[in-house]
């Protein structure tokens, strides 16, 4: 019926605006509400009700945006509630949202070419690089996540321990490599290795000590011992948050080893990066952090930015180019105009096309303040410290580690961990997730909740209490 250039459009932009005025509503609305909105499952027949249909036509935006509103938001994750504890999910920021909107009504293309988004993205990442304390002279990237960023971090270290030329040659002909990381540590290192082209066996899992960090003394055994059967060691992985038991490795005795050694050093600091930002004595933690050789970390988990976003900051800007940069014809660079400027992503990582996930961090900073922000993450500390007496006081847990920053993991003595944790995600009454320590199954809390209060973890852990009683 329409023209070509009109078709897709909205043909009534006054019905447009006032239905996406009434669809902010109810965003601000579900955001001002979290508190009342704990996880819920979502309907059985929500697969058919999403089903996209080929013969169905087009909707107007107040359809389209009420399917949204009430077919589709209210069904994610939970982990917008203050009692929302699972797995380490962030919550989410309401800047952030906004800035979201920005982004997609700019729809800028941040994988080169000189425009402002860049800059934006470019400060958030000068921004985070002034908190891990590394030099000027580094770089770093926005990407989807840790995963991504740790990908790209052994990439850059394999550039380095192998030279440039691993770019055309590969793989095939070079011997094996090792990289060495704590018992427990995230399967993401694991995979990129894989994806690699190294196997997953190229990671050598080192004991921990007592407390559950890297035991430095097996580590430097099995350098060692790799070297004499001629496997080149290529990073050491400090686990900054470890996904389990959320315990640190000795962050700057691992920065010692890996200079005392010739080892790329790399950070796994997802989550528990930052801890940088919070008081004594949890940014102790992190101390020596700016000695890294790359760092991945993520804005979507403790500084609830919007899903998704991670960084990955390397201390060799150049070597770092090198490890990505490839410019065809099409894409080569200008003196001026749009096809100039000096910074393009697109030689940093892997992606050519990048949207402006910068911009909901840049949003949440600016919103937030980086006093805030620690005082939250401070917060979160405190909580999974009070988590943990609650716990010790408790006749019917035991604590399965300590607690060293936001992480609680504890295991019931005559209940299932599953069965409680399942009970209260049920209930709403608060999200725990489960894992495995020590052979027992255990409940776990990572506490990277801004909206969560003491009394919000006092409530749900009596709800556990509760349940476990009754079971
Ligand atoms: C979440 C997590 C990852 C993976 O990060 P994504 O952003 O999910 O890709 C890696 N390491 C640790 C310690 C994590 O907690």
């Amino acid at each position: 019926m329409t023209e070509p250039g009109k078709r897709v459009d909205p043909a009534d932009w006054s019905a447009f605006r006032r239905a996406f005025h009434d669809l902010a509503d109810q965003c601000v609305d579900r955001l001002e509400s979290a508190r009342n909105l704990p996880w819920i499952p979502k309907p059985d027949d929500m697969a058919r009700a999403v089903a996209l249909r080929d013969a169905e036509p087009g909707a107007d935006a107040a359809t389209v945006f009420s399917e949204l509103a009430q077919g589709i938001m209210p069904y994610a994750t939970g982990n917008t509630h203050p009692a929302f504890f699972g797995w380490v999910h962030g919550t989410g920021q309401p800047a952030g949202v906004a800035a979201e909107m920005v982004a997609a009504t700019m729809n800028a293309n941040l994988g080169g070419r000189d425009h402002g988004a860049i800059e934006v993205e470019r400060a958030v990442i000068d921004w985070t690089r002034r908190q891990a304390g590394l030099p000027q002279s580094a770089s770093g990237i926005l990407t989807t996540g840790t995963s991504q960023a740790t990908l790209l971090a052994l990439c850059a270290a394999r550039m380095r321990l192998m030279g440039d030329d691993v770019r055309r040659d590969g793989i095939a002909d070079l011997g094996r490599i090792r990289v060495y990381a704590v018992e427990g540590a995230h399967y993401s290192i694991a995979k990129a290795l894989e994806i690699m082209g190294h196997g997953s066996r190229a990671v050598r899992y080192v004991a921990q000590e007592a407390q559950g960090a890297m035991d430095l003394r097996a580590l430097a055994a099995a350098v060692d011992d790799d070297r004499a059967a001629g496997i080149r060691p290529m990073a050491v992985v400090g686990t900054a948050g470890a996904v389990d038991t959320g315990l640190f490795d000795p962050i700057d005795a691992l920065a010692d080893f890996c200079a005392a050694e010739d080892i790329w050093y790399h950070v796994d600091g997802a989550f528990g990066f930052w801890a940088v930002l919070a008081d004594t004595p949890w940014c102790d933690l992190m101390r020596g952090v700016g000695r890294a050789d790359s760092i991945a970390t993520d804005f979507h988990k403790w500084i609830g930015a919007p899903y998704d976003c991670g960084l990955c900051l390397m201390a060799d800007g150049d070597l770092h180019r090198r490890s990505f940069a490839t410019r065809p014809p099409y894409l080569e660079g200008m003196e001026d105009g749009l096809g100039g400027g000096s910074l393009w992503f697109c030689d940093y990582g892997l992606d050519l096309s990048r949207g402006f996930r910068a911009l909901k961090v840049w949003a949440t900073i600016r919103a937030v303040g980086r006093a805030r922000l620690a005082d939250s993450i401070t917060d979160n500390c405190r909580q999974a410290a009070l988590l943990g007496s609650l716990v010790t006081q408790s006749s019917q847990f035991d604590l399965v580690r300590p607690v060293q920053a936001n992480v609680c993991c504890f295991a019931p003595r005559n209940a299932d961990a599953g069965a409680l944790a399942t009970a209260l995600q049920l209930s709403g009454e608060a999200v725990f997730s489960t894992t495995r320590v020590d052979d027992r199954t255990c409940l776990r809390a990572a506490i990277v909740n801004h909206r969560t209060t003491d009394s919000d973890v006092r409530t749900a852990f009596a709800a556990l209490e509760r349940q476990a009683a009754a079971q």
